[in-house]
This record gives structure tokens, sequence and C-alpha cells, in this order.
């Protein structure tokens, strides 16, 4: 397989024994992504990406890992900023009239409000989560590059021991903007057949778990039950759990 720069970060992926290659990319963009944001060097010093991240603050996933990340004077600027950011909006919201009792008719309806408004937005918004997807997107397409160049991608790809659920979603519904007519309906059985066997296989797994932990199996192996349910964690909630 000729190996280009860009399609490294894939085909590493795919040659990992791991229930889905691309939570796998994904966790070593987030990787990099924390520690861009707030390792040694890190970003958040320099003024536009600063006012990037004031703005956009940080998903409730993103916050533990940098609070984890041994660098707590720098989230500590990041977060100060972004609270005066945020003081600054809601104040300025907040003179706005306030809501009034909804009507008779439309006791359902959740009304709007720029305080309201402001929060969802930001609720939606991660500048971590938005470093990682302009990465990320590119990484889907290289898979679609290399299953329609390399034949040895095809057959590792084939050979996979499938996806989590979410990634099972993007690879099915990006497949069509991608894939010539030469290899989507190839592309699609097989990833159909690939998810769903090994989907299976893990919810086997799971099955001798919960029989493993009745003691009438007491003496009966573990045959692949042991870590059944990180791996699970995997399939139904692309969580990584695994080591290094
Ligand atoms: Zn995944
Ligand atoms: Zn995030």
């Amino acid at each position: 397989m000729k190996e280009k720069l860009y399609t490294i970060p894939i085909q590493d992926a795919f040659s990992k024994d791991c229930e889905c290659p691309v939570c796998e990319m994904y966790r070593k963009l987030e990787e990099n992504a924390i520690n861009y944001n707030i390792g040694p060097g890190a970003s958040y010093m320099e003024e536009d990406i600063r006012e990037q991240s004031d703005k956009e603050g940080f998903c409730q996933k993103h916050l533990k890992l940098l609070y984890e990340y041994n660098n707590k004077l720098g989230l500590a600027m990041m977060l100060k900023t972004h609270m005066d950011r945020t003081i600054k909006e809601l104040e300025k919201f907040s003179k706005t009239s306030l809501p009034q009792p909804n009507s008779m008719f439309k006791k359902k309806e959740v009304q709007s409000h720029p305080i309201t408004d402001y929060i969802a937005k930001s609720e939606e918004e991660c500048f971590v989560c938005g470093y990682i997807n302009q990465t990320f997107e590119s990484y889907i397409m290289t898979i679609f590059y290399l299953y329609e160049r390399e034949e040895e991608f095809r057959e590792q790809f084939a050979s996979s021991k499938g996806f989590c659920i979410n990634h099972y979603k993007i690879l099915f519904e990006q497949a069509p903007r991608y894939l010539n007519k030469k290899y989507l309906e190839t592309f699609l059985n097989t990833l159909n057949q690939i998810f769903m066997e090994n989907f299976k296989r893990v919810r086997d797994d799971l099955e001798w778990f919960i029989r493993k932990n009745d003691y009438r199996y007491k003496e009966e192996p573990w045959k692949n039950g042991r870590d059944a349910l990180p791996r699970a964690l995997t399939k139904v909630g692309s969580i990584w759990n695994g080591e290094e």
C-alpha cells in the first residue's frame, strides 16, 4: 500500500485491533486537540485563537479532558476570559423585555428569549470539538479515497472488527457523496455486513459475561467475555476504554 502523509492516520487506525477504527482516529485527533489547546506552547496564549475559544467555550466532555490535563493555570485563564465574555453578553440581553405568560392556546410552547437563545447556541459550540471536526471530516473522506484506490485497503476494511453505531451511521450516509458507482454498492454491503456481524459478536460476548457471573458457569472458560463490557461501550457509545 502506497503511504501518503494524509492517509497514514487512516491506515494506522485500520491496522489496530479495535472495535471501531474511526473511534481510534477520533481519539488521536482529540488527544492532539487537547494538547494544542492546553499543552506546552499552547494556543490559548495566541490572541486570535483565544478570541475564538472565549466565544465558543467548551462542551462537557472536553472541559473534563482539559481539567484532567496537567495545566490548571492555563485552563483557569481560558475559563476566566470565557466567563468575562459570557457575563458581558448576558448582561446585554438582560436589558431586553422579559417573557410574558403563555397565552391559552400556546400553553405548551417554550418562548424564545435572547438570554436562552444565547445559552442554547453556546451549548452547541465547543472550541475543541470544532478543532477536531475540521480534520475528522477529511479523515472520513480519506477512507473513501483509499477504498476506491487500494485493493489492500478494501481487504483491510472487510476484515476489520466493524464500527461503533455512530460511525456506522456516518460511513453509511457519507458513502454516496464520495464513492463512485463502481464501489458504492460493494462498500455499503460490506459495511452492513461487518457492522452487524461484529455488533452481534460483542452482544454475544456480553451475554457470556453475564453468564460467567452466574455461579453455575463458574468453572467455564471466560472465552471473550472478560472485557466484553468496555468493548460494548465502544460499540454502543463510541467510548474508548482500551490500553495505548
Ligand atoms: Zn466509532
Ligand atoms: Zn467538545
